[in-house]
């Protein structure tokens, strides 16, 4: 039976997560021409530009407000007004998104307030302006980037007349990586769906070497289109935990159905991911759609003898944490052990529900730390661990490959171009899951199947065991 527990000590170690401004800044960049401004000390906008620099290898800028001692006990109302207008003489943004920090939260800055107070004073600065709470003791950055996509859907797309649409289908891609979202995009592309994009960083965050270096990077969706996001035919969410709740605004607020999905990792989620277009438009799956499943499950059947039965442990973000089980699954092996930093009940019960349908057993964790998920290694060795680049040393420690996933891959390059979603990104799973099994030093065979076969078989000069090579 698979079991739920939540970290009840007050102090992370080896934490998984990062803090919540991180998540809004992201989804911000796939907006054309949009500045972030964050409200808070330096360090609130340094660490998260240096976690995404490292990740995207791109230049991130972030505005800062910059509140120090003085700001903290008297307000950092004037700080904010400040860099509003500063950010607008300057760059003549198309958006602005100012995230709140746990510094300004906790003195208690009327965000909204101050922004109001702005666009009274300055009725010729005729561009959206929102906050975002973002104090990372409310969450992480998947919280971040959820509460964006909210504050969008809330506030920007205008009113639609019944029966006015546009044609298009909203997807909200959540937390993936640029070439993620470039894989989606040839998805619909094949099918003929035409998308409204909430939001697109494939390119702002992985774009090309310009000169002269544009003010804003080329791509991203416009404000023009976000505000035409009222009139579309429906909603998708491909990730519950990231964009879930701004499909519900859409489907309250303008009435435009929404289709809450499982993240498109692996074989059955695709599926359902294609269905739904389909459902939606009328428009059937491309041949070229055809063949490219035909060529996973060709995949999954090749490789089968090398991943069956291997014990997998798996953490991150909720939604990638689940696909990641799913995919697995499909392949023969045994997801063993899951962990996210998120605290949602929710999410127990979405994983406990997955382990039931598949038949496993999972020890599931959340709001806790790659510390813990040490500690059931040890007890409990696993052949494989799949995750961010925070989890080399747990790696290494065990001698147990690290298929990277997620974010931040920083001891890597490239895993931002690298798409892990519809049957591309899970045939390009498979082979890594594969091929990292088969490098493992001195063996083909997994720490699950090791020991009993040093009790049942000879290691040397044993030959095939059905007979059938003759060895
Ligand atoms: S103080 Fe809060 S918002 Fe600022 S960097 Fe730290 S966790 Fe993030």
């Amino acid at each position: 039976m698979s079991t739920v527990m939540k970290q009840d000590r007050l102090v992370a170690i080896n934490p998984t997560r990062s803090c919540a401004p991180i998540g809004a800044m992201l989804s911000a960049f796939g907006v054309h021409g949009s500045i972030t401004i964050n409200h808070g000390s330096q360090g609130c906008a340094t660490y998260p530009r240096h976690q995404m620099a490292r990740h995207f290898r791109e230049p991130i800028e972030v505005a800062t407000t910059s509140l120090t001692e003085k700001t903290t006990v008297y307000g950092g109302k004037e700080n904010l007004l400040a860099a509003i207008e500063n950010i607008w003489n300057r760059f003549h943004p198309t958006m602005i998104t100012v995230c709140s920090t746990c510094l300004s939260e906790t003195i208690g800055d009327d965000i909204p307030g101050i922004i109001e107070e702005f666009q009274t004073n300055h009725p010729d600065i005729d561009i959206p302006i929102i906050s975002v709470k973002t104090p990372s003791y409310i969450g992480t950055h998947i919280t971040g980037f959820d509460l964006f996509l909210k504050e969008v859907a809330m506030r920007i797309p205008l009113k639609s007349r019944k029966g006015d649409s546009n044609g298009k289908v909203n997807i909200i891609p959540g937390w993936v990586n640029p070439g993620d979202i470039r894989e989606l995009k040839w998805l619909l592309r094949e099918m003929d769906v035409p998308v409204l994009w909430l939001t697109d960083y494939s390119d702002t965050l992985d774009g090309g070497y310009y000169d002269p270096r544009p003010h804003f990077p080329p791509g991203g969706t416009t404000v023009a289109e976000l505000q035409d996001s009222s009139r579309s035919l429906a909603t998708i969410a491909l990730q519950k935990y990231v964009g879930g709740e701004a499909a519900k605004v859409y489907k309250k607020r303008h009435n435009i159905p929404a289709y809450i999905l499982p993240m498109p990792i692996g074989l059955a989620n695709t599926d359902k991911f294609l269905e739904t277009l389909t459902e939606i438009t009328g428009k059937p799956i491309s041949p070229e759609l055809e063949r490219e499943r035909a060529r996973l499950l060709d995949a999954i059947v090749d490789t089968h003898m090398f991943n069956t039965g291997l014990k997998v442990a798996i953490y991150g973000d909720p939604d990638l944490v689940h696909g990641l089980v799913r995919l697995t699954t499909e392949m023969g092996m045994i997801p063993r052990f899951v962990l996210t930093a998120t605290e949602s009940k929710a999410w127990g019960d979405d994983m406990v529900a997955l382990a039931d349908e598949l038949g496993i057993e999972l020890d599931i964790m959340m709001r806790t730390d790659l510390h813990e998920l040490h500690k059931r290694m040890k007890a409990e060795p696993v052949d494989l661990l799949m995750g961010h680049s925070k989890g080399k040393f747990l790696s290494d420690a065990e001698h147990v490959p690290l298929i990277r996933v997620g974010f931040p891959v920083e001891d890597r390059f490239g895993y931002h171009r690298r798409a892990i979603v519809g049957y591309k990104g899970a045939m390009y799973l498979v082979d890594e899951i594969t091929n990292a099994i088969m490098e493992r030093r001195g063996s083909l065979v997994s720490n699950t199947l090791m020991a009993e076969m040093e009790e049942d078989i000879p290691m040397n000069g044993g030959g095939c065991g059905s007979g059938g090579c003759g060895g």
